[in-house]
């Protein structure tokens, strides 16, 4: 037994090697899936809780790849950005969300913002500003449809954090700060950076309607946010107790599972026909 059991575990060992591949590995396929396009978008609404219109839209990438199937962004994100394939990623994800925005608002549907997140090597590249200028014009898409989402974290150099964010707002798109709560943020930054949004992270939304603490913690994050003239998404709603309680106290857009998961462009667009 004890054989046959050793022998099992080698078995189950091999096989998982082949189906997760180390980082040298998956580093060249990720170099192959930039050439073979096998990434794709798929997209989140943004729900306003006072009208139940759409709001927006988060673009979230998926890689699938013939072997290995449908593979996470958080899978493959860290070492995109680790590698610099980063950057060509980003620049595709860009080029797509403007795409596909301007597809919908010709073929007529009302016009929403769209968000796309940006990796902290996107965000300090220095051709960044130029870079979007050029999407926005090849798609004559109106920048104010276009959303940045950067975190704390990638702002931990507030200065030159500030400068590119101001750089970002006089193209006319909009900024959004992600994963609000989680990382270092500073108020005395919070204050500095033009920032449209702050989203609330999906840890404090999940535990709302049985923490108080977590309750006190997001309504405080929706003040703060509107005295200083932002608005505020909560991510991650799940439920009708949270999505109700989010309301009451104001929060200006919120996104999760409850309303709908991310869905790719083609069932998104059933989504947009069925709720306009
Ligand atoms: P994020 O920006 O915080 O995105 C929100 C994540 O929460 C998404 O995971 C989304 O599918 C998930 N989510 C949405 N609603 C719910 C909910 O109600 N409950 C729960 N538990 N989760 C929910 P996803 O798509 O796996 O993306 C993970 C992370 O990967 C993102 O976190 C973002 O940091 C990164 N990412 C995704 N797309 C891109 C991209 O195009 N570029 C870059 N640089 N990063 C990306
Ligand atoms: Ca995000
Ligand atoms: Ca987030
Ligand atoms: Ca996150």
């Amino acid at each position: 037994a004890k054989r046959i059991g050793k022998s099992n575990y080698q078995f189950y060992s091999e096989s998982m090697h082949n189906k997760i591949p180390g980082n040298i590995e998956l580093e060249s396929l990720l170099r192959k899936a930039i050439k073979q396009n096998e990434f794709s978008l798929y997209y989140q609404p943004q729900i306003d809780p006072v009208t139940n219109d759409i709001y927006g839209a988060e673009a979230l990438i998926r890689w699938e790849n013939k072997e290995l199937g449908l593979i996470s962004p958080g899978e493959f994100i860290p070492l995109a950005e680790e590698s610099g394939l980063i950057v060509p990623i980003g620049e595709w994800v860009m080029d797509e969300a403007c795409r596909q925005n301007k597809e919908w608002q010709d073929k007529g549907y009302k016009p929403f913002r769209i968000s796309i997140n940006l990796s902290l090597r996107q965000f300090y590249q220095s051709d960044l500003v130029k870079k979007l200028e050029q999407v926005i014009t090849k798609y004559q898409l109106d920048p104010q449809y276009l959303e940045l989402e950067i975190t704390e974290s990638m702002a931990m150099d507030a200065n030159t954090a500030s400068t590119i964010l101001h750089d970002l707002k006089k193209i006319g798109v909009h900024i959004a700060m992600d994963d609000f709560g989680t990382g270092y943020s500073s108020l005395n930054n919070l204050k500095k950076f033009p920032i449209d949004h702050l989203k609330i992270d999906q840890s404090f939304i999940r535990d709302m309607t049985t923490d108080a603490d977590d309750r006190d913690i997001v309504s405080t994050i929706i003040m703060l946010a509107h005295n200083l003239n932002m608005k505020t998404i909560a991510e991650g709603v799940e439920t009708k107790e949270q999505a109700e309680f989010l309301h009451s106290i104001k929060c200006d857009a919120l996104q999760g599972y409850y309303y709908c998961r991310p869905l790719p462009a083609k069932d998104f667009l059933d989504y947009l026909t069925e709720h306009s």
